[in-house]
C-alpha cells in the first residue's frame, strides 16, 4: 500500500489542477481593468473646485500644519477681483505635496476648512526619480467643471469677499 501513496498523491495534485481549468479566472487583467476601490479608499491627493471653477483652496496651510510627515508645502498670493483663484483675500500660488513622505492618514483632508483638498481613488503612483515624486499644484487640482471658468477669473466687486462664499448647495 505505502507503494501506491505517491501515485496517489500524484493524481489528487492532477485533480486540482484539472478541476482549476474549469473554474472562472480570478486575476484582473490590470492595467485593463481596474477594481473599483472600496468608498474609504484613501488615495491620491485632489484639489477641488467649486462649480464656478474658483479653486477651494484658500492658501492658508492647516493642511501643512497638520501633515505629520511634513510632505505639504503651501504658499500663497493676495486675490484681486481682476486676478480671482479663490474666494477670499488668498490662494495658493503653489501647493506641492512629496508623495515620498505622504502616508495617506488624511490629516491634511480633516484640517482643511474649506474641504478643497481631498484623498481621492488615484491609486496609480509611480515615479522613476525624487523630483518627479513632489506632485505640484496643477497635477493635484481637479479639471474646471462643466459650468466653470478657468482660473484665473475676473469677478465683481464684493461678490467672493468670504473664504467660503454664500452657496445654495455647499458641495457647489
Ligand atoms: S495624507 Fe497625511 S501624510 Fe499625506 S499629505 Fe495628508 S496629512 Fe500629510
Ligand atoms: S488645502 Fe485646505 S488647509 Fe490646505 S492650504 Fe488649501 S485651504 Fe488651507
Amino acid at each position: 500500500m505505502r507503494v501506491l501513496e505517491p501515485l496517489i498523491g500524484l493524481v489528487k495534485g492532477l485533480w486540482v489542477t484539472l478541476r482549476s481549468m474549469f473554474e472562472k479566472p480570478v486575476t484582473t487583467q490590470y492595467p485593463e481593468q481596474k477594481k473599483p476601490v472600496k468608498n474609504r479608499f484613501r488615495g491620491r491627493h485632489v484639489l477641488k473646485r467649486y462649480e464656478n471653477g474658483l479653486e477651494k483652496c484658500i492658501g492658508c496651510a492647516l493642511c501643512a500644519a497638520a501633515c505629520p510627515a511634513d510632505a505639504i508645502f503651501v504658499e500663497s498670493s493676495e486675490n484681486s477681483d481682476e486676478t480671482r483663484f479663490s474666494p477670499g483675500e488668498r490662494y495658493a500660488s503653489t501647493y506641492e505635496i512629496n508623495m515620498l513622505r505622504c502616508i495617506y492618514c488624511g490629516f491634511c483632508e480633516d484640517a482643511c476648512p474649506t474641504e478643497a483638498i481631498v484623498l481621492g481613488d488615484q491609486y496609480e503612483l509611480s515615479f522613476t526619480d525624487r523630483r518627479q515624486a513632489i506632485y505640484p499644484k496643477e497635477m493635484l487640482i481637479e479639471s474646471v467643471p462643466v459650468k466653470g471658468q478657468p482660473t484665473p477669473q475676473k469677478t465683481s466687486p464684493g461678490e467672493f469677499t468670504r473664504s467660503v462664499p454664500v452657496m445654495k448647495d455647499p458641495q457647489d
